[in-house]
Formats: C-alpha cells, sequence, structure tokens
C-alpha cells in the first residue's frame, strides 16, 4: 500500500481498472483517510511501521491531506 499519492476524482483510477478515480478507489480512500485521522498519536505511530514509513514521512502525508481538504 502506498499513501500520499494524490489523485483527482475524474483521473484514471492508478489500480488499473481503467475506471475513474472517482467510479473505483475514491469511497476506499475517503474511508481509509477518515480511520487515519481518527487514529492516537500511538496508532499512527503503528500504522507508520505497518506501512514502513517513518514517523515523520507519515505525519507529514497527513498533514498535506488536511492542506488538501482545505
Ligand atoms: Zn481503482
Amino acid at each position: 500500500m502506498k499513501v500520499g499519492r494524490k489523485q483527482r476524482r475524474n483521473d484514471r483510477c492508478a489500480c488499473g481498472s481503467g475506471r475513474k478515480y472517482k467510479e473505483c478507489s475514491l469511497i476506499r480512500d475517503a474511508v481509509a483517510n477518515m480511520l487515519l485521522n481518527q487514529l492516537d498519536r500511538e496508532g499512527r505511530r503503528w500504522m507508520a511501521e505497518f506501512l514502513g514509513a517513518s514517523e515523520e514521512t507519515f505525519e507529514g502525508e497527513l498533514a498535506e491531506e488536511a492542506v488538501v481538504k482545505g
């Protein structure tokens, strides 16, 4: 699983299905982001280790996500 790669709703989904992102992985990604945002600090550390990213990288991606949401 790769975290932090941004897709626009009308772009082709990165999963290779040929469908638009909004018709394919958008909801799944939105749910995943919602869950991540609800994790406490310990949960984020665990998730960062699980994803093989440094905690700093992971926090940065979460911050970036927050900016995108506005
Ligand atoms: Zn997809």
